[in-house]
């Protein structure tokens, strides 16, 4: 069996996923409840912890681990990862020495998101595609006749860090004007918050009500027009380079879609900067939810 692991900023998931693509088990740990010392321990802990309980009291085989982590992954290592706050933290290392039998690997979890989805999502019947992940930053990854583009050098596709705003804003990453800068879901919650005069500690389902709510006010119009555009400018530099046959967009952003999908799709199709106009790839929506990266990550083996 295969064991899929999906870490968060807020937690750890762990599932035992068929090879349909079910997760037929599921342990969480919540970073809430950290009690290690370290980000880096609280993560081994969780994993490991929960293959220790399924070997020996359940009598689990478990053949491979695949590991979906936020960041800059490279041979099996978390290079850096802003939003877990570790830097080269060799998880698939540690990982294998406590079990020498396992096959491991680590991956940038929106590209185990999109496997997923090219596996058995919306991606399943395009060869070349590309999904994109807008959430807290926008990470991505990109098929080409059917295949992951995967560069030898390192890992690549880091949609989020493409400059869209020359001198523009400036980003985590060190540079100015990325893309995740202006069109993640992170900037587009604290525009909607500062428009509508919201605590930052609105967020999730209240802030959706709200802007539902008030879908109709020009503050609202304002920052969802503003916004889409800029979500459009990274997809036609993208398409104008790749020429996928379809864009998958995931994280984040769909719980957004009744609010933003039918603008984006409208302000996208409309794009003046489109090289092929007469011939724009289809906006689709993800078919996982948050259960994309953990599914994903046990296909990192095939
Ligand atoms: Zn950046």
């Amino acid at each position: 069996m295969r064991v899929g692991v999906d870490i968060g900023g807020s937690h750890v998931g762990v599932g035992l996923v068929n090879s349909n693509g079910e997760i037929v088990k599921i342990h969480e740990k919540y970073i809430n409840d950290k009690t290690e010392d370290t980000m880096e321990e609280f993560i081994l802990e969780g994993i490991i912890s929960v293959l220790i309980d399924w070997k020996e009291n359940e009598n689990i085989e478990i053949h491979e681990i695949g590991i979906g982590a936020p960041g800059v992954i490279r041979n099996n290592e978390i290079v850096s990862s802003v939003n877990l706050g570790i830097e080269n933290f060799k998880i698939g290392e540690e990982i294998q020495k406590r079990f020498p039998d396992m096959k491991v690997k680590v991956m940038n979890d929106a590209k185990c998101a999109a496997l997923a989805e090219k596996k058995w999502g919306s991606l399943k019947d395009y060869d070349d595609c590309i999904f994109m992940c807008l959430g807290t930053g926008i990470g991505g990854a990109a098929f080409f006749d059917g295949k992951l583009i995967e560069p030898k050098r390192c890992a690549g596709f880091e949609v989020g860090h493409m400059v869209i705003v020359k001198d523009g804003k400036e980003c985590k990453c060190g540079g100015r004007g990325c893309y995740e800068r202006y069109a993640s879901m992170r900037h587009f919650k604290r525009d909607i918050r500062e428009k509508l005069n919201l605590e930052e500690s609105v967020d999730g389902g209240e802030l959706r009500d709200i802007i539902r709510a008030n879908i109709n006010s020009e503050e609202v119009q304002k920052s969802i027009d503003e916004f889409v555009k800029y979500i459009a400018v990274g997809l036609t530099n993208l398409v104008n380079i790749l020429e996928p046959q379809v864009v998958c967009l995931g994280g984040g952003f769909v719980k957004y879609e009744d609010i933003l999908f039918d603008k984006l799709k409208e302000t996208f199709k409309n794009s003046k900067d489109l090289f092929y106009k007469e011939d724009c790839p289809e906006l689709v929506m993800a078919s996982f939810g948050n259960d994309a990266g953990m599914i994903g990550s046990t296909l990192i083996f095939e």
